[in-house]
């Protein structure tokens, strides 16, 4: 089965609301097995939708469409597919009555135009809309499928999960299934010189990595009869891929590093204190994402001045006039203070330019020190990021977050 989108709104065109139906659907659809090739976005005009429905149902057996389901004069997704399909619109009952329904229960006038609503175009099926007004509508004609639903997402979703969903699975025949490796520590040259021959061989499951803020994801993709041959292909690679890349793999789909590192403190029953200077809180405010963070982490505190790395960290004056601010002697002295401090096992400072002011030749804009102190353990690395203020923040982070885990992995609790 082939499926197009057609997302209807001249807001979209505007740039004004971001398309989430869209993205939504085709996940869907590609969970079902369902090819989708083209996504058309039109405004709220008529002719133009006519011509996206004709060339979308000349190109494929289903068309979903989103929007233009409202009561107000620039909704005319039914009246236009209607006139595509050459069928005339009739009033639907049981929609005309939910309608009055809920205009009573928010005690509400029902104007006209509302009664709009209920017409959808003849033969087809209306599917109720549980948090709106606009019923969906379901239409096979020949051998083609147009399914309308309503724009607001949490109209949209529920209508597509209780009734389009459970067509669309008896009407296709196998199912795509991915997983997403999460990994860190590694460069994507690098990596795709590591897996370059399973990246060209692999045409089921296949392999697609992504870069991003820091870190590299590995996406696999099956396509099988069954949720469980699926499965299976996807684990037949991931055991492949594991033997290659393990040391560098940290997770897999929605896992967050944090998320992984406040877990391996948690196991072990540890804590953690650190001491922010260039990355300003991001690292704690990162840790304290993670629900039960606060089993783990006991302080964070963002000391950007001298003076406060003095008084809070106590990091001595002397090391800061003779290595300067941004040095390895000074993120070691952070990193010892506030575990000190805090009674921690663990304690980590961040000391780093992230620019575009500051920097010198000996020291650049982008040159991070971060040190990591804990039970025999005293390490301090140098980075040197390129990229704005933010992306250093955020690879710093990343990167200190990963020697964490690395070292908790390499260590006994
Ligand atoms: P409509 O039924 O086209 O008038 O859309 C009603 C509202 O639903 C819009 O104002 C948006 O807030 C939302 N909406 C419409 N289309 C989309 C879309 N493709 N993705 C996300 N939200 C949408
Ligand atoms: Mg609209």
């Amino acid at each position: 089965m082939r499926a197009e989108i057609i997302s209807v709104g001249t807001e979209l065109l505007l740039g004004e609301i971001i398309d989430t139906n869209a993205a939504f659907l085709s996940q869907e659809l590609a969970a079902l097995g369902i090819e989708l090739y083209h996504r058309t976005t039109v405004g709220d005009n008529e002719q133009r939708l006519k011509q996206a429905l004709i060339e979308a149902l000349a190109r494929a057996d289903l068309v979903v469409t989103s929007g233009g389901l409202g009561p107000t004069a620039d909704d005319l997704t039914k009246e236009t597919v209607a006139a595509v399909l050459g069928l005339p619109l009739v009033l639907d009952r049981p929609s005309l009555l939910w309608i009055k329904e809920y205009f009573a229960r928010m005690n509400k006038e029902m104007t006209v135009n509302n009664q709009k609503q209920a017409m959808i175009p003849a033969g087809g099926e209306a599917l109720p809309n549980a948090n709106g007004t606009a019923p969906g509508v379901l239409i096979c004609k020949g051998e083609k499928v147009v399914v309308c639903l309503p724009g607001p997402p949490r109209e949209l979703i529920p209508m597509f999960r209780s009734y389009v969903l459970p067509y669309l699975r008896t009407k296709s025949r196998g199912v795509i299934h991915s997983r997403v490796l999460r990994l860190c520590g590694v460069g994507e040259s690098e990596l795709v010189e590591e897996i370059a021959d399973l990246l060209t061989d692999q045409t089921n499951p296949t392999l697609a990595p992504l870069a991003s803020e820091g870190e590299l994801r590995l996406r696999i993709t099956a396509r099988a009869q069954s949720e469980r041959e699926a499965e299976a292909l996807i684990g037949e690679l991931e055991a492949k891929l594991r033997a290659r890349l393990g040391h560098w793999i940290y997770g897999t789909d929605d896992d967050t590093l944090e998320a992984v590192v406040v877990k391996l403190l948690r196991t072990r029953g540890e804590t953690l204190a650190v001491a922010e200077s260039c990355t300003g809180g991001l690292l704690a405010n990162r840790i304290t994402d993670v629900p039960g963070a606060s089993a783990v982490l006991e302080r964070g505190l963002v000391t950007y001045s001298n003076r406060a790395k003095e008084e809070l960290l106590q990091v001595p004056a002397a090391v800061i006039v003779a290595h300067g601010a941004v040095s390895g002697e000074v993120a070691r002295y952070m990193a010892e203070g506030v575990r000190m401090s805090a009674g921690t096992d663990w304690g980590i400072g961040i000391t780093g330019i992230a620019g575009p002011g500051g920097g010198s030749r000996e020291k650049p804009v982008g040159l991070v020190y971060y040190a990591l102190v804990g039970p025999g353990v005293n390490l301090v690395q140098k980075v040197h990021w390129s990229g704005d203020r933010v992306k250093i923040k955020r690879r710093t982070t990343q990167a200190v977050l990963d020697l964490l885990r690395r070292t908790l992995l390499a260590t006994e609790a």
